[in-house]
């Protein structure tokens, strides 16, 4: 992308705060290319096709996995980053990584891991992400981790409790965790990211939901945002039937929150007029829904949580899962050297654990947990 289309207030590659190791500008690449570039390379980015969004990865070939999730994140946010002057390559890069932390099975994974580590510090996926492009990925001889640019890092850690940003601040001073500190916002493309992926889970949430058969769009009569575009689809083509019902509802329900969010922050960017990306991160949220699309869509999210997340059937597979991880966490941190050597030499244990934990994805754990607990 040519600096000229980037608006005053996105993140040039140019005037980046660079990366935690010096290295030569590539003669082709812009820095957040080279960040994207390097990020679908990684092995924490192949193991997102083996890992469970909502439903876990054995239980059908259509749901979505974290890789095509964070496919569709990406889409939605570059789409919304060329209306709005942002850099694309940038949000690509972050849409792609955001979810490198996250666990197998999905928040199930999470929370469990997240247990078993309450006496070691915890374990957060927003955090993990940032270790493992910070540190786990182990693909270049002079540094561990993707040596990513603080722009691409500041948008992977989206989320950070106080005492964990008070620890990665102390190692960083005034480096990617400062902001949970003064209060400032990451740059608009990252702000943008954090939109993207809840537009995008929200949509493809009810596709699965539906599809798998444990939401019904009678259910979904009830939430506005659906019914809307429901109605309109009927109206419009009153013989249509099947899943196309579904998709175009889902369609216009995603392109109407992409307009809400291209006009909501455009209005909000002529009203602060930030005249850099570092004047952007110090205003208020620019990147936003309008308040009646923000309504619509909390009120979409807790729909999505009572009836589909908590949903008896997913919550079967969720207490499963969790078993997987407590049983698993218990084995390598009685038995570190079922680990592979890298982690199993490692002096913090429970943290070495996490992270190969962390990493698995979902059929490595289920098989690691028959071969460890048989
Ligand atoms: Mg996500």
């Amino acid at each position: 992308m040519s600096t000229a289309l980037l608006a005053p207030y996105a993140c040039d590659p140019a005037q980046s705060r660079g990366r935690r190791f010096a290295e030569q500008a590539a003669p082709t690449r812009s820095d957040f290319q080279r960040d994207r570039d390097r990020i679908v390379h990684s092995t924490a980015f192949r193991r997102l096709v083996y890992k469970t969004q909502v439903f876990l990865n054995h239980e059908g070939d259509l749901f979505r996995t974290r890789l095509t999730h964070s496919l569709e994140v990406a889409q939605l946010g570059r789409s919304i980053a060329r209306a709005l002057g942002l850099n694309e390559d940038l949000v690509e890069a972050i849409a792609l990584a955001h979810d490198l932390g996250h666990t197998p099975f999905g928040h199930a994974g999470q929370d469990a891991l997240n247990a078993c580590m309450a006496a070691h510090g915890g374990f957060e996926h927003n955090l993990q992400s940032l270790r493992v492009v910070d540190h786990l990925e182990e693909r270049y001889p002079a540094f561990d981790g993707l040596n990513l640019t603080f722009e691409s890092r500041e948008g992977v850690l989206k989320h950070c409790a106080r005492r964990h940003a008070e620890i990665i601040n102390a190692q960083e001073p005034g480096g990617v965790a400062a902001r949970f500190l003064n209060g400032t916002q990451p740059s608009l493309e990252a702000q943008l990211c954090n939109l993207a992926d809840a537009i995008a889970y929200n949509a493809h949430d009810i596709d699965d939901g539906v599809r798998s058969g444990l939401l019904t769009l009678e259910q979904l009569q009830d939430v506005s945002l659906f019914a809307r575009y429901h109605a309109q689809t009927l109206a419009e083509y009153p013989q249509l039937q099947g899943r196309r019902v579904l998709y175009e509802t889902i369609r216009r329900m995603l392109s109407d929150q992409v307009y809400d969010v291209i006009h909501t922050t455009r209005a909000a960017l002529d009203t602060h007029a930030p005249a850099s990306a570092d004047e952007a991160r110090q205003c208020p949220p620019l990147v936003k829904f309008s308040a009646a699309m923000y309504e619509e869509s909390k009120a979409l999210k807790s729909f999505l949580f009572r009836n589909l997340y908590r949903h008896p059937q997913v919550m079967e597979t969720t207490h499963w899962a969790r078993d997987v991880v407590h049983d698993l966490f218990a084995v390598y941190l009685a038995q570190p050297q079922e680990m592979p050597a890298a982690y199993a030499q490692r002096s913090d244990v429970p943290r070495a654990v996490a992270d190969y934990l962390s990493g698995m994805t979902d059929r490595f754990a289920t098989r690691e947990h028959a071969r460890l607990t048989a």
